[in-house]
């Protein structure tokens, strides 16, 4: 199960021996997604690594590059280094959203962790939902800030820059919600929980929510969601350097509980 990742010089001297050589670790992901036409890549096909230039040409000089790695297919796209303008990414990206997951089957190839958690101080705690994707790898920023490009996406977006688990961050843009299904009354009862977007992103993921969780979400009628980029696999530590390195995106989400017990008065 060797496969071989195309990288052309000057894409190889962007991305760093480092990151190289983590991209061809036992670490990670075995599939991924090509970024052009959405199709998942098998651990055994090659893959055509790319870094992608999102040029604002509105933007003010020396603000606004931002610059991620994407994987591909190497018939879609060999390995170069592409320039695009916003509005070029959003056409792309809206091309190559992938086919819909036929019922099930999304569970087991989830491209996702997602966590169904608390945050906050003991008086005040509010429920989080943290989701990690396993897509983008971050390239270095002109300035040396680390980026990718969902963090980026997000955040022009209208999202927030997550700071803190002490507090919440403020309402993610309208049009958002957040659905969670399940068939036991338990506070920790599994269930499946959809993120919808205002441009037809759509998360679905099977999820054990964490005990208080769910009374928490119902007592508030929203959920914090939280986005970023493989910050989950390393546990807490994980967690904590993401938000440190200001990676992480964040927002208040309305949530709508469709399942037994939700009832029954919030015991806190
Ligand atoms: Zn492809």
């Amino acid at each position: 199960m060797t496969r071989t990742i195309h990288t052309a010089p000057e894409v190889a001297e962007l991305l760093g021996t480092e990151q190289l050589a983590r991209m061809r670790g036992p670490d990670r992901p075995a599939r991924v997604q090509c970024w052009k036409c959405g199709v998942r890549i098998d651990a055994a096909e090659d893959v055509a690594v790319s870094v992608l230039r999102v040029v604002d040409p509105a933007a003010k000089p020396g603000v606004g590059t931002v610059s991620a790695a994407v994987q591909t297919h190497p018939a879609c796209l060999p390995s170069l280094v592409l320039e695009v303008t916003p509005a070029q990414l959003a056409r792309i990206q809206a091309a190559a959203r992938p086919p819909a997951d036929e019922g099930q089957d999304h569970d087991d190839e989830a491209d996702l962790d997602l966590l169904a958690t608390i945050a906050g101080s003991a008086e005040r705690p509010y429920p989080l939902l943290l989701l990690s994707y396993r897509s983008d790898v971050t390239v270095e920023r002109p300035a040396g800030d680390r980026v990718d490009l969902l963090t980026s996406t997000y955040l022009s977006a209208g999202w927030h820059p997550v700071t803190t688990l002490a507090e919440p961050p403020g309402p993610a843009p309208a049009g958002h919600r957040v659905l969670f299904h399940h068939e036991l009354p338990d506070h920790d009862a599994p269930g499946v929980l959809a993120v919808i977007g205002s441009h037809g992103v759509d998360t679905t993921a099977a999820v054990t929510p964490q005990e208080l969780w769910r009374p928490l979400a119902r007592a508030y009628g929203w959920t914090v969601v939280v986005h970023g980029t493989n910050y989950l696999a390393d546990g807490p530590e994980g967690l904590e350097r993401a938000v440190r390195s200001g990676l992480l995106v964040g927002g208040r989400v309305p949530v709508d509980l469709d399942g037994p017990g939700n009832d029954e008065a919030v015991r806190r």
